[in-house]
């Protein structure tokens, strides 16, 4: 078990992608008390973009609206939605082998990373056994925004390609797991410019919380697993991955 008195004083932390509309009561403010200032919410369809901009009335709390590759609703209003809202990033959105329609979710991607381009806002990216279609389509559309790759599966080698494209990289719970070799080497060839951490709460639970729901209070296991293998402290990792996640999303 991980406990707060194992870091001292309690790190400043930025959880980029929390899906807290599917977490427990009080996940928020059980966030807040652990050091988690600030949470970005994300969407995954259409029926979840009220629920998200309404918890992003918390001053703890950001929101992204997107198209996920599991939903694949129409993208109709989503750039209204955008433009007039309180999103501060699109998403989430992305490419998964595992999933159907592979085609349409390509169709989906590129024209969603196009509204992010034209409204001038980072992209929340999932993305599951499809590097290198990412790849093919971030070099197609070279969207001038901040693409945040979210719970980073990608290998360490791919690492400078993604930077090269503009990419940030956001390690979640699995970088903790003990046995993930991949995780850790691609966590630590990432420039610590483009360094980023989240829960992916409910999923994605670190490994002292294996097998139930993950929390974004549990952040703080996430950043103090991410500064072990850079070989830098706590407090390091969370100055730079929270002035990161400011820079991408309050700017
Ligand atoms: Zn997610």
């Amino acid at each position: 078990m991980f406990l707060h008195r194992d870091i001292g004083e309690l790190p400043r932390l930025f959880d980029t992608h929390c899906h807290l509309d599917k977490c427990s009561d009080g996940a928020l403010e059980d966030a807040v008390a652990a050091g988690v200032q600030r949470l970005v919410v994300p969407s995954i369809g259409r029926d979840s973009w009220a629920r998200v901009v309404e918890l992003a009335a918390s001053p703890h709390v950001l929101c992204a609206l997107g198209i996920h590759p599991e939903a694949l609703d129409d993208l109709d209003g989503l750039e209204g939605a955008l433009r007039g809202g309180n999103a501060v990033a699109v998403g989430e959105i992305g490419l998964d082998r595992r999933l159907p329609h592979w085609d349409r979710q390509r169709v989906q991607f590129r024209a969603q990373l196009r509204i992010a381009d034209a409204c001038g806002l980072p992209v929340l990216v999932h993305c599951v056994r499809a590097h290198d279609a990412l790849v093919a389509e971030l070099r197609d559309v070279r969207a001038q925004v901040p693409i945040v790759l979210h719970a980073y599966s990608g290998s360490a080698e791919l690492v400078p390609v993604y930077a090269k494209l503009g990419c940030y990289f956001s390690f979640a719970g699995t970088v903790t797991w003990s046995g993930s070799r991949r995780g850790p080497k691609a966590c630590a060839a990432v420039p610590a410019q483009r360094l980023l951490i989240e829960t992916d709460a409910p999923y994605l639970s670190p490994q002292s919380r294996r097998g139930v729901p993950s929390a974004p209070a549990w952040l703080p296991e996430i950043a103090a697993a991410v500064a072990v293998i850079r070989g830098v402290d706590l407090a390091a990792i969370a100055a730079v991955t929270t002035a990161n996640a400011e820079r991408v999303f309050c700017a």
